[in-house]
């Protein structure tokens, strides 16, 4: 059955928020079941009333309903007809010829339940155009605008002194992490968790690039490959890859061109004596032979023990620096009392 609320309620649709709540208290205690007696129809009545209210007392509501009415025009001639009825004011049909469409809206109209389907209709047209909007947003993004240089990558690598002077490659693995290229970071596509990057909005991959380092690279310099840094968005320019070179600095031996210069100690005997000790070069431990009489600071040269700079190799140069040893023995200590006691030359 038709509904007109403002008719329930006897109000016009122009009526102040007072003249609605005095005309539904009227009506409230004139039907209240407990007053009027509880009866079916007493019931109804009062159910309807109550409705009424509810739905013209919210803004909100009444707002919807009356827009409702704009499309429906609720005649209120009960004298020719007995019955409300529709009456559409766009159609031209006359009313004695009604088409199936005015008798299926007139009729049987339920507006509680037309009034939740418009409001469900609504929320997903909304929903439609959100989505809608974002998937324009993003396909615009991808072809036109917002396209943004990656970011560059630093990193390090270290080399040895002979690396440095001789020039290498090095192999360098990265864990380097882009933007997803297929949501664009966004981590959605059209509503569904990106396949490609599983809703991380970006993906890691180990990245092998093969450096070369020049010939004569200083410590900390940096070497710049373009183009490998993080990959740009929407056509934008890949970031570049940094990489700081370091050079190993050598606990034990320093580099004068392609010479290695090292120190070596020797006990006092070893020097008055001589023998043979064991010194590391870049081909393994090799034996020195340590002439008698050796004197402290004096060199030893060892000839093709040093570098390779384009192909000329350099050599070792051995100082010798004579250290007396700590924590002697009292036999040892007897034994340099001896010396000194039997020893027929002054030094100085
Ligand atoms: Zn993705």
């Amino acid at each position: 059955m038709t509904k007109d609320y403002y008719k329930i309620l006897g109000v016009s649709e122009n009526c102040t928020e007072s003249e609605l709540k005095s005309a539904y208290r009227k009506l409230a205690r004139k039907w209240h079941p407990d007053i009027a007696g509880n009866t079916n129809d007493i019931v109804a009545k009062f159910k309807e009333i109550n409705e009424a209210y509810e739905v013209l007392s919210d803004k909100v509501k009444k707002a919807e309903y009356d827009t409702i009415n704009r499309y429906y025009n609720y005649s209120s001639d009960k004298k020719s007809t007995g019955t409300t009825e529709p009456n559409f004011k766009n159609t031209k049909a006359n009313s004695t010829k009604k088409t199936e469409h005015e008798k299926s809206a007139g009729f049987n109209f339920n507006w509680e339940e037309f009034l939740s389907k418009y409001k469900d209709y609504t929320n997903k047209y909304q929903e439609a155009r959100k989505k809608e909007n974002e998937y324009k947003k993003q396909n615009t993004n991808a072809k036109y605008g917002n396209s943004k240089r990656g970011k560059d990558i630093n990193t390090d690598v270290e080399i040895t002194i002979a690396e440095a002077i001789n020039g290498c490659t090095k192999v360098i693995n990265m864990l380097n992490t882009n933007v997803c290229p297929y949501c664009n970071g966004r981590k959605f596509i059209n509503g569904t968790i990106c396949p490609h990057c599983k809703g991380n909005g970006e993906t890691s991959d180990y990245k092998r690039f093969s450096v070369k380092i020049p010939a004569g690279v200083k410590d900390n310099s940096k070497i710049r490959l373009s183009g490998e840094g993080n990959r740009g968005l929407n056509g934008g320019k890949n970031g570049d890859l940094y990489i700081t070179v370091h050079i190993k600095s050598p606990l034990d031996y320093k580099t004068e061109g392609n010479n290695v210069l090292k120190t070596i100690t020797l006990a006092p005997y070893e020097a008055v004596l001589g023998g043979n000790i064991s010194v590391k070069t870049f081909d393994g431990n090799i034996n020195v032979k340590i002439t008698p009489n050796t004197q402290n600071g004096q060199k030893i040269r060892l000839s093709g023990c040093g570098i390779n700079v384009n192909g000329k190799i350099g050599d070792m140069i051995l100082t010798v620096e004579i250290q007396v040893p700590k924590n002697l023995s009292s036999d040892e200590i007897e034994l340099y009392r001896k010396l000194r006691d039997i020893s027929s030359q002054n030094v100085r």
